[in-house]
């Protein structure tokens, strides 16, 4: 079995801790093993969840604790958030984290706060359809709100911001029409009623969730910045019918000068993702949430894209959120998969050892430092 624990992870899609306060009791811990934001799911189904089994497993024997999850609760509580994120960062060889810090929970640390809690550098990544939102309450008039937003886009990499991303799938589905200037127009007057009445808007009218996006196109590649896309499952807010990555053909050949790379390998529609990433030189491939939650299923889904994408656009990550431990479980499964679909290719013939191992040192740093400029 080949192994590539020495090949440090540069985990290029993640977001910020909560504070511990938030998830330190088994209920508030076990919920962030799914993406279902059901909570009868949390509390009777996790549990039988293999990707939970195995966490609990290797959690206890990595603290020395019983293997319950009040166990590792326990053992967790007699270390230091700080300290016990370095321990596990360094046990998984995670070198540089790319975090996105747009799902806006009060509880989660800000980029000044992650980056005094990783041992590692941490470069922060622009979430366009929070920003848009935070603009659309605070600016008077739609040209205001452009120009703010426009603003804001632009100041990006002078800011030591190294990627926006989109979750326009999430919100009006990833199938983008032309710029339809009128019809932002309109929805931002829906959207500022409703910014009056709430004090808060969620942005998920097509015309003005379109229109943002081509802006940020159009910086992206003037400063360029890639801009990643959220394709593929998530939680129960995306319409998985809409997110399928074959959607985004429009955009991927109106932006050829744009670097577009589209997250969680597209799952269940990795086939289609391998082949866009096979063909257009601007699509690269992003294996995160699938690592982990495919769990016994990555090395099969590695192995496929693998046979038709090029090595050097497939990109490792973690899409870690909410707690250090899944980072860890992230990279554990994904160190696991990636070792399996490569051993399998150098024993079958397919590829030398020398290779594989390059193939490794692409996808888990290289390729993103690469794309993203990183020193
Ligand atoms: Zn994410």
């Amino acid at each position: 079995m080949l192994n590539f624990d020495h090949i440090p992870i540069l985990d290029h899609h993640a977001h910020p801790f909560l504070r511990r306060t938030a998830t330190d009791d088994p209920a508030r811990f076990q919920r962030w093993f799914t993406e279902s934001t059901d909570p009868v799911t949390h509390q009777r189904y996790v549990p039988s969840l293999l990707v939970f089994r195995t966490a609990i497993r290797w959690l206890a024997e990595f603290l020395g604790s019983e293997p319950t999850v009040e166990g590792i609760l326990a053992a967790r509580a007699r270390l230091s958030e700080k300290e016990y994120t370095a321990r596990l960062f360094a046990d998984v060889n995670i070198g540089m984290v790319l975090c996105d810090y747009g799902y806006g929970s009060a509880e989660a640390y800000d980029h000044a706060g992650m980056q005094a809690l990783l041992p590692c550098p941490v470069h922060p990544i622009l979430r366009l359809e929070r920003l848009a939102e935070e603009l659309i309450v605070a600016e008077p008039t739609f040209e205001r709100m452009l120009e703010a937003f426009r603003e804001r886009i632009a100041a990006a990499r002078d800011q030591g911001v190294v990627a926006f991303k989109s979750i326009i799938a999430y919100r009006t589905g990833l199938q983008i029409d032309a710029p339809d200037r009128e019809a932002a127009q309109r929805d931002f007057a829906y959207l500022k009623a409703m910014a009056a009445r709430e004090g808060r808007v969620r942005l998920a009218r097509k015309g003005l969730c379109d229109y943002i996006v081509h802006l940020a196109l159009v910086e992206a590649e003037r400063q360029t910045l890639p801009i990643q896309f959220h394709t593929g499952f998530g939680d129960s807010d995306a319409d998985l019918r809409y997110a399928n990555p074959l959607h985004l053909r429009n955009v991927i050949e109106a932006y050829p000068a744009v670097q577009l790379v589209l997250l969680h390998a597209g799952w269940p529609f990795f086939r289609e993702l391998t082949h866009l990433t096979a063909i257009y030189p601007n699509v690269w491939m992003d294996l995160s949430l699938a690592v982990p939650f495919a769990t016994v299923g990555i090395p099969a889904m590695i192995r496929d894209i693998l046979g038709m994408a090029p090595f050097r656009k497939v990109l490792f990550a973690t899409d870690a959120f909410t707690m250090p431990e899944i980072y860890w479980i992230a990279a554990r499964w994904g160190r696991w998969g990636l070792a399996q679909a490569l051993t399998e290719l150098t024993q079958q013939g397919f590829l030398k050892e020398e290779e594989a191992m390059q193939a490794a040192q692409d996808i888990l740093w290289d390729n993103a430092q690469r794309l993203y400029q990183l020193s």
